[in-house]
């Protein structure tokens, strides 16, 4: 009774591919792309014209009416503005379909109204997108009718980046730069190319839309602002793999196939931890593709799921006491013919380069730990980083069993010579043991894991774009790279300083690894010894943006000018406070005119139920009267959180925007917020289940 798919026949299809491109674009001009996609340059505008028009062509056939310059500004989102093919109509009365090279490769949104942090003054509205060729154009089709999607960066008048693409490209740039470097010291003549390789598992919350627009807070935040578990919650673990439901099942069956035609590769599909709580995760593309891949996941979660009278919640923490959603950024490097850098190989000589490599990263990890952390910085993934589920906000590596003995080895001999197991393996005093991928250590809890042959980033918030984590993991894997080569290249016996340097790196920055449980109270103390960064907030973590040691860095690899640190570090206030006054506004509005007269309802039902029994001639009301006592203090300490709340939200937005602001935001406004949920989540429990205004947990978890 199912549709058949024939996936093969389907997938790609609404993307302007190698295949397409290969099948529309006259030799020269394929061949003129082609170089350009693999070795960067500028398309001229004659070639771009002939792309365009055979794009278009291809965009009609498959029922395209419009195209967009598609990117993604300081928001965490994509933007999109579109224009329809048509021309002014000709003296016929009909109109042509027209789509020019400039129109291909340039667009000019006004762009005064995305985040720039000051780079763009309101009076200079200008703002550039750029087609990045390397990702390639596809075709979105939604209600709105067939779209033909140009990935682009957006720049400002002068240059400096307003999104998040311009900087992973760079990045991407100062990466293939160091890593060839460092491969061909170690005799590869072979590789042109190194790329990042990024695969992105996406969690999310899947609840029936009826329910969801009950809750203004979901509606208006994205989060649940108030409102506790019911006594089913996640503690049974019965979810986790659990069998889907067919409402679900039929859900993620249409996103797939909507995700295939546009090239996505949707892999992996299962039950996450919480109740209603989902994964999807696709196989890894060259970083800037699996960026925009992930946005695209995203957004066709949410259509899908309104589509099917469902909503996709993408925020990191939409409901309390149950986990939260993140995104793992699994990263590895790759050449352009095939060798994954981060897999250890089975020879000596692969394992020397694995360790340096491996000995870097570690490096890179441990002197930019706080910006790595300030990568994943959101205000819903404060909710989360830390808490009981996801990794805690202290940056620490996780190599492994194996792994960590064999640094351990190298730091105290210098050499390695035997594997935990205790069997000698074949090394020299100049090589290392034969090392295996290894599939049974796993360690959920660490926030960068070593998974064989990647690293897995698991801080990064299930809404938030990944280009920043993947920005500042090339970028500071590059500079270790860099530095590593820069000794090395002036060495006199090669073997020698790869030995000392790899031991040097370890020894010096063994700190960052941790094998053991990040969740545990200890861990916090022991990394306080260690003199590891805690940033638990977003607050705390945006000023690792702006420091010198960050300014330097992406100053020398060409990714970051310290204006465009700046100007992003002032987004990130910003988002910051609005978000916080978003929530609080609407607390405050929920709780007055909605949770506070629910609750003098239920007091006036006690005090009548009290005197309906006395006038029976009982005298037994203790019951009632001690629940309306109850109820009555807490409405009391929920009345007066409410003033509070108020007061103080107020004097938040009568400040100037920054860090000051924000920082207030946090410490005094977000605090009264938690000091207003708790009393109304502890009346939740007590007060007449017909009486609340809204869905409870168990109504939104529990519904499908
Ligand atoms: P794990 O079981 O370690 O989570 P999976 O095989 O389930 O690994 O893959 C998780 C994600 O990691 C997928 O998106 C997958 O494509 C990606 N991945 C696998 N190998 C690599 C690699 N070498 N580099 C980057 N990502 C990878
Ligand atoms: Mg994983």
């Amino acid at each position: 009774m199912t549709d058949h798919v024939n996936v093969a026949k389907i997938f790609g299809e609404n993307v302007f591919n190698d295949a397409a491109m290969q099948e529309r674009l006259p030799r020269k001009v394929y061949a003129k792309l082609k170089k350009i996609i693999n070795e960067g340059g500028e398309l001229d505008l004659t070639t771009a014209d002939v792309i365009a028009h055979e794009m278009k062509e291809w965009a009609i056939e498959k029922g395209a009416t419009h195209y967009t310059h598609w990117f993604q500004p300081l928001t965490g989102m994509t933007a999109e503005k579109h224009d329809s093919f048509i021309t002014s109509p000709q003296e016929s009365g009909k109109v042509l379909m027209s789509f020019s090279g400039k129109e291909l490769i340039k667009g000019e949104p006004d762009a005064s109204s995305f985040p720039s942090g000051g780079l763009r003054a309101t009076f200079e509205a200008r703002g550039y997108t750029a087609w990045d060729c390397t990702s390639p154009a596809f075709i979105r089709e939604d209600a709105g009718g067939a779209t033909l999607c140009i990935p682009t960066a957006f720049c400002s008048y002068t240059g400096e980046a307003l999104d998040q693409k311009t900087p992973l490209l760079r990045s991407m740039e100062a990466i293939n730069r160091q890593a060839m470097r460092l491969i061909r010291l170690f005799g590869n003549t072979t590789s042109q190319k190194v790329t990042p390789n990024v695969g992105a598992e996406q969690e999310y919350f899947l609840i029936d839309a009826e329910k969801f627009a009950m809750r203004k807070d979901l509606v208006y935040t994205g989060r649940t602002l108030f409102g506790t578990m019911p006594s089913k919650g996640q503690e049974m673990d019965d979810h986790y793999f659990g069998t889907i439901h067919p409402r679900v099942a039929a859900f993620m069956k249409e996103v797939n196939e909507e995700l295939w035609k546009m090239g996505v590769t949707a892999k992996t599909q299962h039950n996450e931890v919480a109740p209603a709580q989902h994964e999807l995760a696709v196989i890894y593309s060259e970083c800037n593709v699996a960026t925009d891949t992930n946005q695209l996941v995203m957004q066709t979660l949410k259509r899908i799921a309104r589509k099917r009278g469902m909503k996709c919640l993408l925020h990191e923490k939409p409901f309390a006491g149950v986990n939260g959603s993140g995104k793992h950024d699994n990263w590895s490097l790759a050449t352009d013919d095939g060798i994954n850098m981060l897999d250890p190989g089975v020879t000596p000589h692969e394992n020397i380069q694995f360790l340096l490599i491996l000995s870097c990263i570690i490096k890179a990890v441990d002197e930019h730990a706080g910006l790595l952390r300030e990568s994943a910085a959101d205000p819903g993934n404060d909710h989360r980083l830390g808490a009981n589920e996801a990794p805690p906000a202290i940056v620490s590596v996780f190599l492994g069993t194996q792994l960590e003995d064999v640094v351990e080895q190298l730091i105290s001999t210098g050499t390695a010579t035997s594997s935990k197991e205790g069997e000698i393996l074949h090394t020299g005093v100049s090589s290392l043991p034969d090392l295996y991928k290894d599939t049974t250590d796993r360690n959920r809890t660490s926030p960068f894991a070593f998974t064989g042959n990647k690293f897995e980033f698991r801080m990064v918030g299930s809404r938030d774009s990944i280009a920043e984590a993947n920005v500042v993991l090339n970028t500071i894997v590059a500079e270790a790279f860099s530095d590593a080569c820069d000794y090395l290249e002036k060495a006199e016996d090669f073997r020698l300083a790869v030995h000392s340097l790899i031991k040097q790196n370890f020894s010096e920055h063994q700190r960052i690894i941790f094998n053991g449980n990040g969740y545990a109270k200890a861990w916090v103390e022991e990394a306080e010894r260690r003199g590891l960064p805690n940033l638990a907030s977003m607050v705390d973590a945006i000023p690792e943006l702006t420091t010198e040691k960050t300014i330097n860095m992406f100053g020398k690899f060409g990714v970051f000018s310290r204006a465009e640190l700046e100007s992003r570090a002032e987004v990130k206030y910003e988002i910051y406070s609005k978000t916080i006054n978003i929530e609080a506004k609407s607390m405050i509005n929920i709780a007055s005119k909605k949770i506070i007269p629910a609750v003098i309802s239920y007091t006036t039902f006690l005090a009548d139920s009290i005197v309906q029994v006395r006038r029976a001639g009982i005298d037994e009301v203790s019951v009632q009267e001690e629940q309306l006592r109850r109820v009555s203090t807490l409405l009391k300490e929920a009345n007066d959180a409410l003033k509070n709340l108020t007061k103080l939200d107020q004097k938040a937005e009568g400040m100037p925007s920054g860090q000051e602001q924000a920082r207030f935001y946090h410490d005094e406004v977000f605090a009264a917020m938690t000091a207003l949920r708790t009393p109304i989540d502890q009346l939740e429990h007590i007060v007449k289940k017909d009486l609340w205004p809204m869905p409870s947990y168990g109504d939104l978890l529990f519904a499908i």
